[in-house]
């Protein structure tokens, strides 16, 4: 049956970046058989320049009746003057909330062509491949009550709520066991259960499924300190972390700065109905938008990504990504990964070349 995929390109570099990873899914289409339709769509400021908000009510409902959204980023200077409200990064938030994407799925890989881009040292971080998968929905980031309320005294205070209950902690796991059955089969289990109940329940939760239904799976807890810290020191150690919104958050921009280059991650986001959403982690990048010298092998990425996780390919998925290897082998390199002794190519001629190799 065709797959349907959404194309939202966004802002800044996303409609360069995207555009070529759309070249790569046609070629998909034309040599390999996939068999996928693509629609395109406004979100973000192209969406508040087009309509007055960042989230069309069409453009929700495209994603809703999709297989698979591919989005570019979203967000810039033009639009930062705006009420929070209705800024382009709305539109992301109301994606992830109107699809339900309660798992994001950020690996942190380091193609050790690129070993040298990282700050850490090369034999520390040489093919690294590390999946972290963070709850999106839930947590401290959506928790009630929150705010800033005037206390007796006069003096403010600010308030969040860390709220987890077990149906959220159970399906994320899950998410996470499923992966880790497809890598190395590990799983760490990221809190802070000497500190918060909610998170000391998140760990009784996470042994009781894996216990219950995942016993190939090796678990393992950690605090979140220690895993900061342990992320830096042997990151190799790790193969699939899950963790909280909030823990995730932090945890997961640190896994990339591991890498060296934000150019070169994907990720997904994905509901309980295995649909998703996948974009690069970068932003939009406005400081080199439309010079053509952008990295569209994070969204390329992203593309493999959907392809293994919502389009059920995963040998199309494995093409893609070692197109992106041999590209690399041949010393092809977009500015921001580049280093001495290899060939600098634009945003289209790395689009180009993994093309040639899919
Ligand atoms: P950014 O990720 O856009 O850029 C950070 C730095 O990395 C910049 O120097 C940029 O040139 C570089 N960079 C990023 N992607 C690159 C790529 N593919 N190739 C080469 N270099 C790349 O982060 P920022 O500057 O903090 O934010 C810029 C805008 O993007 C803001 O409006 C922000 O709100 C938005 N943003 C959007 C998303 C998203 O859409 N998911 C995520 C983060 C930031």
């Amino acid at each position: 049956m065709t797959k349907k995929i959404l194309v939202l390109p966004g802002d800044g570099i996303g409609p360069e970046i995207v555009a070529e990873a759309v070249k790569v899914l046609e070629a998909l289409r034309q040599r390999h058989g996939l068999d996928v339709e693509l629609e395109h769509g406004l979100v973000g400021g192209a969406a508040i320049d087009a309509t007055g908000g960042p989230l069309p009510a069409e453009t929700l409902e495209q994603a809703k009746a999709a297989d698979a959204v591919l989005l570019g980023a979203v967000g810039g200077p033009k639009w930062e003057s705006l009420d929070i409200g209705i800024r382009p990064e709305k539109g992301l938030l109301g994606l992830r909330a109107g699809l339900d994407l309660f798992a994001n799925l950020r690996p942190a890989i380091l193609y050790p062509q690129l070993a040298g881009a990282s700050s850490l040292k090369a034999e520390i971080v040489a093919g690294l491949d590390i999946m972290i998968v963070r709850e999106l929905t839930g947590g401290i980031y959506f928790g009630q009550p929150r705010g800033i309320r005037t206390l007796d005294n006069g003096e403010r205070q600010g308030f969040n709520t860390l709220v987890y209950a077990e149906h959220e902690i159970e399906r994320i796991v899950r998410v996470a066991c499923d992966i880790a059955r497809k890598r190395g089969g590990r799983v760490c289990s990221v809190d802070k259960a000497n500190v918060l109940e909610c998170t000391e329940l998140w760990r009784e939760v996470a042994t009781r499924v894996v216990s219950q239904d995942y016993v190939d799976i090796q678990l393992s807890h950690m605090y979140v300190d220690n895993a900061a810290m342990q992320l830096v020191k042997w990151p190799k150690q790790f193969d699939v972390m899950v963790t909280s919104n909030m823990f995730g958050d932090i945890l997961s921009d640190a896994a990339a700065m591991l890498t060296g280059s934000i150019g070169m991650l994907p990720s997904a986001s994905l509901n309980a109905e295995g649909r998703g959403m996948y974009e690069p982690i970068h932003g939009s990048a406005p400081d080199i938008a439309g010079q053509g010298v952008a990295n569209p092998l994070a969204t390329i990425l992203s593309v493999a990504m959907m392809l293994r996780y919502s389009l059920d390919e995963p040998a199309l998925a494995e093409r893609i990504e070692q197109a992106v290897n041999q590209v690399l082998d041949q010393g092809l390199r977009t500015p921001d990964i580049l280093s001495e002794g290899m060939t600098q190519v634009n945003c289209a001629a790395m689009g180009d070349a993994v093309v040639a190799f899919v």
